[in-house]
Protein backbone atom coordinates (compact mmCIF):
# COMPACT_ATOMS: atom_id res chain seq x y z
CA UNK A 1 0.00 0.00 0.00
CA UNK A 2 1.20 3.37 -0.99
CA UNK A 3 1.00 5.87 1.61
CA UNK A 4 0.21 10.13 0.32
CA UNK A 5 -3.10 11.02 2.30
CA UNK A 6 -2.62 11.60 5.51
CA UNK A 7 -5.30 12.74 7.88
CA UNK A 8 -4.27 14.20 11.36
CA UNK A 9 -7.32 14.42 14.30
CA UNK A 10 -6.52 16.89 16.65
CA UNK A 11 -4.28 20.30 16.27
CA UNK A 12 -2.37 20.41 19.46
CA UNK A 13 0.97 20.34 20.47
CA UNK A 14 1.42 16.77 18.85
CA UNK A 15 -0.81 16.72 16.10
CA UNK A 16 0.47 20.36 14.33
CA UNK A 17 3.94 18.47 14.90
CA UNK A 18 2.86 15.57 13.26
CA UNK A 19 1.28 17.46 10.38
CA UNK A 20 4.27 19.25 10.14
CA UNK A 21 6.74 16.64 10.00
CA UNK A 22 4.72 14.85 7.17
CA UNK A 23 3.94 17.32 4.64
CA UNK A 24 7.86 18.32 5.26
CA UNK A 25 8.83 14.70 4.02
CA UNK A 26 6.10 14.64 1.18
CA UNK A 27 2.78 13.67 1.97
CA UNK A 28 -0.83 15.29 1.83
CA UNK A 29 -2.05 16.55 4.90
CA UNK A 30 -5.68 17.37 6.12
CA UNK A 31 -5.09 18.59 9.60
CA UNK A 32 -8.56 18.02 11.86
CA UNK A 33 -9.79 19.68 14.63
CA UNK A 34 -13.09 20.56 16.79
CA UNK A 35 -12.83 24.12 15.63
CA UNK A 36 -11.30 26.65 12.71
CA UNK A 37 -10.14 28.60 15.44
CA UNK A 38 -7.80 25.12 16.99
CA UNK A 39 -6.90 24.01 13.17
CA UNK A 40 -5.69 27.70 13.10
CA UNK A 41 -3.32 27.80 16.29
CA UNK A 42 -2.17 24.45 14.99
CA UNK A 43 -0.82 25.75 11.37
CA UNK A 44 0.66 29.25 13.15
CA UNK A 45 2.81 26.96 15.39
CA UNK A 46 3.93 25.05 12.22
CA UNK A 47 4.33 28.22 10.49
CA UNK A 48 6.46 29.46 13.24
CA UNK A 49 8.24 26.33 13.24
CA UNK A 50 9.27 26.19 9.40
CA UNK A 51 10.15 30.66 9.71
CA UNK A 52 12.65 29.52 12.54
CA UNK A 53 14.10 26.66 9.59
CA UNK A 54 14.01 29.35 7.26
CA UNK A 55 15.73 31.83 9.37
CA UNK A 56 18.48 29.53 10.04
CA UNK A 57 19.01 28.33 6.59
CA UNK A 58 17.34 24.72 6.61
CA UNK A 59 15.13 24.99 4.48
CA UNK A 60 14.19 27.91 1.17
CA UNK A 61 11.39 30.04 1.01
CA UNK A 62 10.71 28.25 -2.06
CA UNK A 63 10.46 24.86 0.38
CA UNK A 64 8.36 26.45 3.20
CA UNK A 65 5.61 27.08 0.47
CA UNK A 66 5.56 23.23 -0.76
CA UNK A 67 5.10 22.69 2.63
CA UNK A 68 2.46 24.88 3.44
CA UNK A 69 0.49 23.93 -0.06
CA UNK A 70 0.59 20.12 0.92
CA UNK A 71 -1.58 21.37 4.58
CA UNK A 72 -4.98 21.47 4.29
CA UNK A 73 -7.50 22.52 6.92
CA UNK A 74 -10.27 19.84 8.42
CA UNK A 75 -12.99 20.67 10.91
CA UNK A 76 -14.92 17.49 10.06
CA UNK A 77 -13.94 13.86 10.69
CA UNK A 78 -15.62 13.46 7.24
CA UNK A 79 -13.05 14.77 5.35
CA UNK A 80 -11.20 11.61 6.26
CA UNK A 81 -12.89 9.48 3.72
CA UNK A 82 -9.81 9.48 0.55
CA UNK A 83 -6.85 8.88 3.53
CA UNK A 84 -4.90 6.26 3.22
CA UNK A 85 -3.59 6.35 7.12
CA UNK A 86 -5.15 8.67 9.81
CA UNK A 87 -3.28 9.45 12.73
CA UNK A 88 -4.99 10.20 15.80
CA UNK A 89 -3.81 12.77 17.98
CA UNK A 90 -6.65 14.56 19.95
CA UNK A 91 -6.72 14.39 23.76
CA UNK A 92 -5.87 11.22 25.76
CA UNK A 93 -9.24 10.42 26.94
CA UNK A 94 -10.57 6.67 26.04
CA UNK A 95 -14.19 7.70 25.70
CA UNK A 96 -13.30 10.45 22.99
CA UNK A 97 -10.95 7.99 21.27
CA UNK A 98 -12.85 5.21 20.90
CA UNK A 99 -16.23 7.44 19.83
CA UNK A 100 -13.38 8.79 17.19
CA UNK A 101 -12.39 5.47 16.26
CA UNK A 102 -15.93 4.13 15.86
CA UNK A 103 -16.76 7.53 12.96
CA UNK A 104 -13.58 7.36 11.23
CA UNK A 105 -14.42 3.51 10.75
CA UNK A 106 -17.72 4.17 8.92
CA UNK A 107 -16.17 7.24 7.01
CA UNK A 108 -12.86 5.80 5.82
CA UNK A 109 -12.48 3.03 2.91
CA UNK A 110 -11.86 -0.52 4.39
CA UNK A 111 -8.52 -0.45 3.39
CA UNK A 112 -7.53 2.72 5.71
CA UNK A 113 -4.92 2.05 8.69
CA UNK A 114 -6.50 4.07 11.86
CA UNK A 115 -3.33 4.84 14.00
CA UNK A 116 -3.34 6.40 17.37
CA UNK A 117 -0.55 8.63 18.95
CA UNK A 118 -1.60 7.85 22.57
CA UNK A 119 1.14 8.13 25.22
CA UNK A 120 -0.66 5.14 27.83
CA UNK A 121 -3.93 4.44 26.92
CA UNK A 122 -4.74 0.70 25.16
CA UNK A 123 -4.39 -0.08 21.86
CA UNK A 124 -6.08 -2.97 21.90
CA UNK A 125 -9.57 -1.34 23.40
CA UNK A 126 -9.00 1.58 20.98
CA UNK A 127 -9.08 -1.12 18.08
CA UNK A 128 -11.66 -3.07 19.29
CA UNK A 129 -14.04 0.25 18.83
CA UNK A 130 -13.67 -0.26 15.00
CA UNK A 131 -14.73 -3.45 12.24
CA UNK A 132 -10.70 -3.22 11.85
CA UNK A 133 -8.84 -4.32 14.35
CA UNK A 134 -6.16 -5.63 12.54
CA UNK A 135 -5.84 -2.22 11.00
CA UNK A 136 -5.56 -0.29 13.89
CA UNK A 137 -1.91 0.69 15.48
CA UNK A 138 0.15 2.66 17.77
CA UNK A 139 2.11 5.65 16.50
CA UNK A 140 3.49 7.10 19.37
CA UNK A 141 5.39 10.00 18.20
CA UNK A 142 7.64 12.20 21.27
CA UNK A 143 7.17 15.37 21.73
CA UNK A 144 8.35 18.23 20.01
CA UNK A 145 8.21 15.74 17.23
CA UNK A 146 9.72 17.77 14.95
CA UNK A 147 13.15 16.86 16.68
CA UNK A 148 12.73 13.65 18.98
CA UNK A 149 13.73 11.05 16.21
CA UNK A 150 11.84 7.84 17.80
CA UNK A 151 8.20 6.33 17.12
CA UNK A 152 7.17 3.68 19.33
CA UNK A 153 5.09 1.59 17.12
CA UNK A 154 2.56 -0.51 19.40
CA UNK A 155 0.61 -3.55 17.78
CA UNK A 156 -2.65 -4.04 19.48
CA UNK A 157 -3.34 -7.45 20.00
CA UNK A 158 -5.07 -7.97 16.44
CA UNK A 159 -2.51 -5.53 15.00
CA UNK A 160 -1.60 -7.22 11.32
CA UNK A 161 1.82 -7.56 10.31
CA UNK A 162 1.05 -5.64 6.97
CA UNK A 163 -0.01 -2.82 9.20
CA UNK A 164 3.14 -2.94 11.28
CA UNK A 165 5.07 -2.87 8.00
CA UNK A 166 3.38 0.20 6.44
CA UNK A 167 3.39 2.36 8.85
CA UNK A 168 7.44 1.57 9.90
CA UNK A 169 7.77 2.33 6.84
CA UNK A 170 6.04 5.55 7.14
CA UNK A 171 8.09 6.53 10.30
CA UNK A 172 11.27 6.04 8.17
CA UNK A 173 10.00 8.04 4.95
CA UNK A 174 9.44 10.59 7.68
CA UNK A 175 12.93 11.00 8.97
CA UNK A 176 12.04 8.76 12.46
CA UNK A 177 13.28 5.51 14.16
CA UNK A 178 10.58 3.39 14.44
CA UNK A 179 11.00 0.86 17.51
CA UNK A 180 8.13 -2.24 17.67
CA UNK A 181 6.62 -2.24 21.12
CA UNK A 182 3.80 -4.73 22.19
CA UNK A 183 0.82 -3.64 24.16
CA UNK A 184 1.01 -2.81 27.64
CA UNK A 185 0.25 0.07 30.07
CA UNK A 186 2.99 2.88 29.34
CA UNK A 187 4.25 0.76 26.58
CA UNK A 188 7.60 1.23 26.75
CA UNK A 189 8.96 4.93 26.86
CA UNK A 190 6.10 5.40 29.73
CA UNK A 191 6.83 2.27 31.97
CA UNK A 192 10.00 3.34 32.37
CA UNK A 193 9.97 6.95 32.19
CA UNK A 194 7.39 7.74 34.35
CA UNK A 195 8.44 5.14 37.30
CA UNK A 196 11.72 7.12 37.18
CA UNK A 197 10.46 10.56 37.74
CA UNK A 198 8.11 9.10 40.43
CA UNK A 199 10.47 7.90 42.44
CA UNK A 200 13.06 10.96 41.74
CA UNK A 201 9.92 12.51 43.48
CA UNK A 202 9.72 10.52 46.22
CA UNK A 203 13.36 11.63 47.22
CA UNK A 204 12.15 15.01 47.56
CA UNK A 205 9.26 14.16 49.69
CA UNK A 206 11.53 12.43 52.01
CA UNK A 207 13.65 15.21 52.23
CA UNK A 208 16.58 12.38 51.00
CA UNK A 209 17.65 15.82 48.53
CA UNK A 210 16.15 19.12 46.85
CA UNK A 211 14.88 18.91 43.36
CA UNK A 212 18.21 20.82 41.94
CA UNK A 213 20.46 18.47 43.48
CA UNK A 214 18.28 15.24 42.15
CA UNK A 215 18.32 16.60 38.65
CA UNK A 216 22.04 17.69 38.94
CA UNK A 217 23.18 14.00 40.21
CA UNK A 218 21.30 12.29 37.00
CA UNK A 219 22.39 15.02 34.74
CA UNK A 220 26.01 15.12 35.71
CA UNK A 221 26.04 11.41 36.75
CA UNK A 222 23.55 9.78 34.51
CA UNK A 223 24.62 12.01 31.64
CA UNK A 224 20.71 12.56 31.35
CA UNK A 225 20.34 15.55 29.23
CA UNK A 226 17.58 16.99 31.74
CA UNK A 227 17.06 16.19 35.07
CA UNK A 228 13.66 13.92 35.90
CA UNK A 229 12.16 16.90 38.02
CA UNK A 230 12.86 19.36 35.20
CA UNK A 231 11.71 17.07 32.83
CA UNK A 232 8.31 16.33 34.57
CA UNK A 233 7.59 20.49 34.70
CA UNK A 234 8.21 20.16 31.26
CA UNK A 235 5.52 16.89 30.25
CA UNK A 236 3.04 18.55 32.88
CA UNK A 237 3.05 16.67 35.79
CA UNK A 238 -1.05 15.75 35.77
CA UNK A 239 0.48 13.97 33.25
CA UNK A 240 2.87 12.32 35.11
CA UNK A 241 0.49 11.50 37.40
CA UNK A 242 -1.97 10.31 34.98
CA UNK A 243 0.62 7.91 33.21
CA UNK A 244 1.16 6.59 36.49
CA UNK A 245 -2.27 5.91 37.87
CA UNK A 246 -2.42 3.85 34.21
CA UNK A 247 0.41 1.84 35.26
CA UNK A 248 -0.62 1.13 39.20
CA UNK A 249 -3.62 0.05 37.59
CA UNK A 250 -2.68 -1.45 35.07
CA UNK A 251 -0.24 -4.34 36.89
CA UNK A 252 -1.88 -3.66 40.13
CA UNK A 253 1.59 -3.73 41.59
CA UNK A 254 2.55 -1.05 44.27
CA UNK A 255 5.70 -0.32 42.95
CA UNK A 256 3.96 1.82 40.58
CA UNK A 257 2.25 4.30 43.59
CA UNK A 258 2.38 7.74 42.64
CA UNK A 259 4.13 9.73 44.85
CA UNK A 260 2.19 11.84 47.56
CA UNK A 261 3.57 15.01 46.57
CA UNK A 262 2.93 14.57 42.70
CA UNK A 263 -0.81 14.54 44.00
CA UNK A 264 -0.78 17.16 46.34
CA UNK A 265 1.11 19.65 43.46
CA UNK A 266 -1.36 18.41 40.92
CA UNK A 267 -4.20 19.51 43.21
CA UNK A 268 -2.94 22.73 44.14
CA UNK A 269 -2.61 23.51 40.32
CA UNK A 270 1.64 23.15 40.30
CA UNK A 271 1.23 21.50 37.14
CA UNK A 272 4.85 22.86 35.90
CA UNK A 273 5.75 25.08 33.19
CA UNK A 274 2.49 25.41 31.77
CA UNK A 275 0.92 26.63 34.88
CA UNK A 276 4.14 28.80 36.03
CA UNK A 277 4.92 26.02 38.39
CA UNK A 278 6.24 23.22 38.99
CA UNK A 279 9.30 21.74 40.98
CA UNK A 280 10.62 24.84 39.63
CA UNK A 281 9.16 28.71 39.27
CA UNK A 282 8.30 29.98 35.69
CA UNK A 283 6.91 33.17 36.36
P1 LIG B 1 -3.24 19.00 23.12
O1 LIG B 1 -4.18 19.29 24.22
O2 LIG B 1 -2.15 19.96 22.81
O3 LIG B 1 -4.07 18.77 21.75
C1 LIG B 1 -5.19 17.97 21.65
C2 LIG B 1 -6.09 18.55 20.57
O4 LIG B 1 -7.11 17.61 20.27
C3 LIG B 1 -6.77 19.86 20.97
O5 LIG B 1 -6.49 20.87 20.01
C4 LIG B 1 -8.25 19.49 20.98
O6 LIG B 1 -9.10 20.56 20.58
C5 LIG B 1 -8.29 18.34 19.99
N1 LIG B 1 -9.47 17.49 20.11
C6 LIG B 1 -10.11 17.09 21.22
N2 LIG B 1 -11.16 16.31 20.91
C7 LIG B 1 -11.17 16.21 19.56
C8 LIG B 1 -12.03 15.55 18.62
N3 LIG B 1 -13.08 14.84 19.03
N4 LIG B 1 -11.75 15.68 17.31
C9 LIG B 1 -10.68 16.42 16.89
N5 LIG B 1 -9.85 17.06 17.74
C10 LIG B 1 -10.09 16.95 19.05
O7 LIG B 1 -2.66 17.54 23.43
P2 LIG B 1 -1.29 16.88 22.91
O8 LIG B 1 -0.22 17.12 23.93
O9 LIG B 1 -1.08 17.27 21.50
O10 LIG B 1 -1.65 15.33 23.01
C11 LIG B 1 -2.41 14.68 22.01
C12 LIG B 1 -2.23 13.18 22.13
O11 LIG B 1 -0.83 12.86 21.99
C13 LIG B 1 -2.66 12.57 23.46
O12 LIG B 1 -3.19 11.30 23.25
C14 LIG B 1 -1.34 12.48 24.24
O13 LIG B 1 -1.36 11.49 25.24
C15 LIG B 1 -0.39 12.12 23.13
N6 LIG B 1 1.02 12.45 23.38
C16 LIG B 1 1.37 13.60 24.00
C17 LIG B 1 2.72 13.89 24.22
C18 LIG B 1 3.14 15.18 24.91
O14 LIG B 1 4.28 15.27 25.37
N7 LIG B 1 2.28 16.17 24.99
C19 LIG B 1 3.71 13.00 23.79
C20 LIG B 1 3.32 11.83 23.11
C21 LIG B 1 1.97 11.55 22.92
Amino acid sequence: MNIQKVFVVGAGQMGSGIAQVAAATGYSVKLNDLHDDLVNKGLKVIEKNLDRNLSKGRISEEEKQKIFSRLQKSTSLKDAHDADIVIEAAVENITIKTGIFKELDHICPTQTILATNTSSLPITEIAAATQRPDKVVGMHFMNPVPVIKLVEIIRGLATSSDTFNIVKEMSEQMGKIPVEVNDAPGFVSNRVLCPMINEAIYTVYEGIATPEAVDQVMKLGMNHPMGPLELADLIGLDTVLYIMEILHQGFGDSKYRPCPLLRKYVAAGWLGRKSGKGFYNYS
